[in-house]
């Protein structure tokens, strides 16, 4: 059960302190606060764990403070969307908005190699108005002999580079709890000239310690990718366990699925999923065709295959894409072969564009209908 308490209710006041008391003496019912920050208000939810079937919902209306109730099923119990829940979804983090009808587009380096191509690939975004990249330091990688990436030591001039090309919000990929104190010191270093959204790959989707450690951090909001392997369920469970810990602001990203099905793409494409995502849960969806499709192959249309899917995803409601770009992908130091190019930024953005207006039209058909 869900406890949303009244707009910027007073932590200090006595509506509040008589509820906590009151909450401190229902049997076997163990509280959890969540501090909700939607576009216009800040909302405190407290969520009650345990025996909570004998709680009669009007009785718990009635508590000090309380403006509604909402009562949930075992399934993703934060991150779900339940029925008859309408609390608001989505976040905003350093200027950005992320929800289920916003559309960011993160378009950038797999793997940072060296500041020349970072400072190439954050003009090219900054100068089409782009605000958004991802920035891989630190790569986890099939073979051990492969390059690992820059790790810490990239950090300093990619923050650097990002607060002088205006770019609010960098995807990163962190594989063990450390890098999360690397990211946050090598910011405090550069004097927080952009945000960090920290990525946890396909690969570590179950490190149920490393999402625990994510989700224990407030600062950062999370992009969980599915894992390669799982079922949706389980991959959503996952992203449970970070609100779990009291990290709500989640992205959950699609990637493609492992598996020779899905053949010739790198992984069998999932985006189908994107509705399924926002009905059972209330994350921003996120769509990363250069994974998923693992090359630059083109149909006879001319389309990059990349492309194609990018715009699949979207049409059917995504709210993020991650994609690689390189300046000089023969150069790359990982995924060289499926990396965009820099001219091809700006037709990415009209492609998706036309793919976004698209999905609005078809949201508006459907009202029609109702
Ligand atoms: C990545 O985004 O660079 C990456 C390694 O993705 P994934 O975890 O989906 O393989
Ligand atoms: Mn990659």
């Amino acid at each position: 059960m869900i406890l949303i308490l009244k707009a910027n209710i007073d932590h200090g006041g006595k509506d509040y302190q008589r509820l906590v008391q009151q909450l401190a003496q229902l049997e076997n019912v163990k509280t959890s606060e969540h501090q909700v920050t939607g576009e216009q208000q800040s909302l405190t939810e407290i969520y009650l764990l345990g025996d909570t079937q004998s709680l009669d919902i009007n009785d718990m209306q009635q508590l000090p403070g309380v403006e509604r109730v909402v009562r949930i099923s075992d399934e993703y119990r934060i991150l779900g969307r339940h029925k008859d829940d309408k609390r608001v979804s989505g976040f905003d983090y350093n200027g950005v908005r992320f929800d289920q009808q916003s559309l960011n587009i993160f378009a950038g380096l797999c793997a940072v190699d060296n500041e020349e191509h970072v400072d190439i690939m954050m003009q090219a975004l900054q100068d089409l108005g782009q605000v958004c990249t991802r920035m891989g330091a630190y790569k986890p990688r099939t073979s051990p002999y492969s390059f690992q990436g820059h790790g810490a030591a990239c950090l300093p001039f990619v923050f650097e580079q990002a607060g002088r090309h205006d770019i609010k919000v960098i995807a990163m990929e962190i594989t063990h709890e450390s890098h999360i104190d690397e990211i946050n010191e090598a910011l405090e270093k550069t004097g927080q000239p952009t945000g960090v959204m920290l990525q946890i790959g396909t690969r570590n989707t179950q490190n149920f310690e490393l999402l625990k450690c994510v989700g224990r951090q407030k600062v950062f909001p999370v992009l969980l990718k599915r894992g390669f392997g799982i079922t949706l369920e389980e991959s959503l469970n996952a992203a449970e366990y970070l609100a779990s810990e009291g990290n709500s602001k989640v992205v959950f990203g699609l990637r493609g699925m492992k598996t020779n099905m899905g053949d010739p793409h790198r992984n069998f494409v999932d985006f189908a999923h994107v509705p399924v995502i926002k009905r059972l849960t209330r994350m921003p969806v996120c769509i990363d065709p250069s994974h998923s499709v693992g090359s630059r192959d083109t149909a006879p249309d001319n389309i990059l295959d990349v492309m194609h899917i990018t715009a699949q995803g979207i049409i059917a409601g995504a709210n993020m894409v991650l994609v690689d770009f390189h300046p000089a992908p023969s150069k790359a130091l990982v995924d060289g072969p499926q990396a965009l190019l820099l001219d091809e930024l700006e037709y990415l953005l009209k492609d998706t564009g036309i793919a976004y207006k698209a999905y609005q039209d078809r949201v508006k058909l459907a009202k029609q209908r109702r």
